[in-house]
């Protein structure tokens, strides 16, 4: 049996890898220490054979018993507000935690896949954006420290795949979406989900015509899943080329579940890239992948799970309380 090691496991897009990884027959080790993440998104594989979970922070020193075949590393707040909020965390996982995970691959003869993002374009002057685009990105602003650690994090894992020959794997991920994101933790779609549940007004960020292109998780999953499997070494875009306008989303998503929010226009946050949509030309060469669920249907479901959620927890503002790992 193959044994693969997940990072950021509790999170969004990690608690779906461990599922996808269970379902195929693998071995999952889950590493989280629930920053961002939760508890609640993996408890049902807690008593699978096949799974177990190890609550660690990887920007320490991290030790794994036997073998490892795959690891993939998505550890690392991902929405701005997370980020805002915690910076040298961020900045650490993306740089002490990506190099240990480097250095727990090269030492198990392991594969590893990074998760990087689009945000390596910054703000993109090219549209749609290819792999080849080197991008347009404000280092000292408050996004730079997602931003940095990210591309960082692919410089290292480039040099350690050319200076060691480490099997290394690099998926640019574009705005990913669907169950299990967390609500309120200020990215858009948690935040149109839980305002249109508590009946607010949807808050559109300047004057909504930045643009973004959304993917469901069903088909990031399969994309890093076949990327894993591929023999390219170099960074491929995953992500659903759809683009659509913040503002024409707001509408949709009203439209969608039936309700009569208004929208209120607040501040544009700094460096807010104001367009993003992947060229997926190589995922198409390569992997033979492209994103198969449309907006409408991948939203559903999307909307279908907020609406499980209890009204206690739609009503807490942010139940992610930082603070003890913040040190000072
Ligand atoms: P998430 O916040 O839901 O999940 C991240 C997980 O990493 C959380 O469970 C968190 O607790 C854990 N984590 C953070 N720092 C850690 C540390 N030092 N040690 C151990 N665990 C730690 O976010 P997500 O959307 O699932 O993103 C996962 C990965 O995908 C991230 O690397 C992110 O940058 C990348 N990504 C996501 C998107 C997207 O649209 N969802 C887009 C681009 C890139
Ligand atoms: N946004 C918005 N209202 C919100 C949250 C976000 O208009 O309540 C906008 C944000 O300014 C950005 C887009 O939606 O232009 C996507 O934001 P998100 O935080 O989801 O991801 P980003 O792509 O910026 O990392």
């Amino acid at each position: 049996m193959k044994r693969v090691l997940i990072t950021g496991a509790a999170g969004f897009l990690g608690s779906h890898l461990c599922d996808r990884f269970i379902a195929e027959g693998f071995y999952v080790i889950g590493m989280d220490n629930f920053i961002t993440g939760d508890e609640s998104n993996i408890e049902h594989l807690f008593n699978h054979q096949n799974f177990e979970f190890i609550k660690h922070d990887v920007t320490k020193f991290i030790e794994i018993e036997g073998e490892l075949d795959y690891i993939l590393h998505f550890a690392s707040p991902a929405s701005p507000i997370d980020y805002l909020k915690i910076p040298i965390q961020t900045l650490k996982v993306g740089s002490l935690g990506t190099h240990n995970l480097l250095g727990l691959a090269k030492a198990k003869n392991a594969r590893i896949l990074i998760a990087s993002t689009s945000e390596v374009y910054g703000d993109p002057l090219v549209h749609p954006q290819t792999e080849d685009y080197y991008g347009n990105v404000n280092t000292i602003g408050p996004r730079g420290v997602y931003d940095e650690a990210k591309r960082f994090q692919e410089a290292i894992t480039m040099a350690y795949h050319r200076f060691h020959g480490l099997e290394t794997r690099i998926v640019r991920i574009f705005n990913t979406y669907g169950p299990r994101m967390r609500l309120n933790d200020g990215r858009v779609i948690p935040a149109f989900m839980g305002q249109v549940l508590r009946g607010e007004n949807l808050t559109v960020f300047g004057d909504g015509l930045q643009t973004r292109s959304f993917c469901y998780v069903d088909d990031q999953v399969e994309g890093i899943f076949r990327l894993l499997f591929s023999d390219y070494s170099y960074p491929v875009n995953i992500g659903n080329p759809n683009e659509i306008t913040i503002i024409a989303f707001a509408k949709e998503i009203i439209k969608l579940t039936e309700t009569d929010q208004k929208i209120v226009f607040k501040k544009l946050p700094i460096d807010d890239p104001l367009q993003r949509q992947p060229d997926i030309s190589l995922a198409k060469k390569i992997l033979n992948w492209e994103a198969k669920v449309g907006r409408k249907e991948g939203m559903t479901k999307t909307i279908n799970y907020f609406k499980t959620l209890s009204i206690e927890e739609l009503h807490k503002r942010d139940h992610k309380d930082f603070t003890k790992h913040i040190k000072r």
